[in-house]
Order: structure tokens, then sequence, then C-alpha cells
């Protein structure tokens, strides 16, 4: 497959996380539940995708997997994602351009927010301050005064340029 320029600078941005060695047999044992529950196996692939989207800092493409070393072929990793995705491992995220972003549900990463760039489609992740995530539960309690909701969870994403597109 041809590699256009675009994606070598796409490799050098990629950075790890940094507590990437704290994961463990957790991660691995609650996926292998996940896809258990569906009847599905975890298998050496799925198990190696949970890895890679776990090292990433950031939701990632399938272009971006392939560079970043799956040993698997395209359409095995389509549908290894799609397997992950339904038993709940692996969460599909839309973005600006039309190419899937795959990343670790928050059941198995970390509380976080995403930054789009609003050209390219790239999202990274931001993790805010304990300040700021008190103050969105302000903001979701205020959301339920008004509405008679019962707030969950919140997402917010902010939406700009980034350093390759600016
Ligand atoms: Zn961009
Ligand atoms: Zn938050």
């Amino acid at each position: 497959m041809p590699r256009p320029r675009a994606r070598v600078r796409l490799f050098h941005a990629f950075s790890e996380r940094v507590y990437a060695l704290r994961m463990s047999t957790d991660i691995h044992a609650i996926v292998d539940e996940q896809l258990r529950r569906t009847r599905q196996r975890y298998t050496l692939g799925r198990r190696q995708l949970v890895e890679m989207l776990h090292a990433a800092s950031r939701p990632v493409t399938i272009p971006d997997l392939m560079e970043r070393g799956a040993s698997q072929s395209q359409s095995s990793l389509y549908r290894n994602l799609a397997i992950l995705e339904q038993c709940g491992a692996v969460h599909r995220i839309a973005s600006t351009d039309d190419v899937a972003r795959y990343e670790l549900t928050e059941a198995l990463s970390e509380h976080h927010h995403h930054v789009v760039c609003s050209s390219c489609g790239r999202i990274d992740d931001v993790v805010l301050p304990p300040a700021i995530e008190r103050a969105l539960g302000e903001a979701a309690a205020e959301a339920r005064r008004q509405r008679d909701y019962t707030v969950d969870s919140h997402r917010l994403e902010f939406v700009g340029t980034c350093a390759d597109c600016a």
C-alpha cells in the first residue's frame, strides 16, 4: 500500500501513554470477559489491537494501526474492531472527516476529552484537571435541574486546527 507523506508526520506525532506499562492482565481479563459474553474469543489479533489502542494517546484510524505495524490484514482489522466494539471494549468515533477512529472505552482507559481538527479530522485526547472536571459536574447538575434528567456522564470536545494544519 503506498504511503502518503502526511502519514509519516502522523506517525511521529504518536506518543505512548505514560502509564502504558500499567497495562497488565487487568484490561485483558476484562476484555476477555466482555468477549465471552458476546460468544467471541479473545484471539491474538484482538489482543494485539487492545494493546495498540492502549498505547496510543489518541483515537486511531485503521491506516494508523497499519502504520504502527499491526500484523493483520485491513479486513481483519475492520472485523476485529467491529467485534471489540460490539462487546463494549472499543468505542468508534466519528470525526470531521469520514474516517472512523477507535479508542478503548473509558472503563478500560480513563476519563478524558477530545480535541478535534476541523481541517483533517485528527483527534487527540485531553485530560482535564480535577478542578475543571468538578466544575463540569456542577454543569451537569444544572442540566439536571433545568430538564429533570438524571445525568450519568458528560462529553466535551474542543474543535480547532491541529499543528499540521495550522
Ligand atoms: Zn489537522
Ligand atoms: Zn470530563
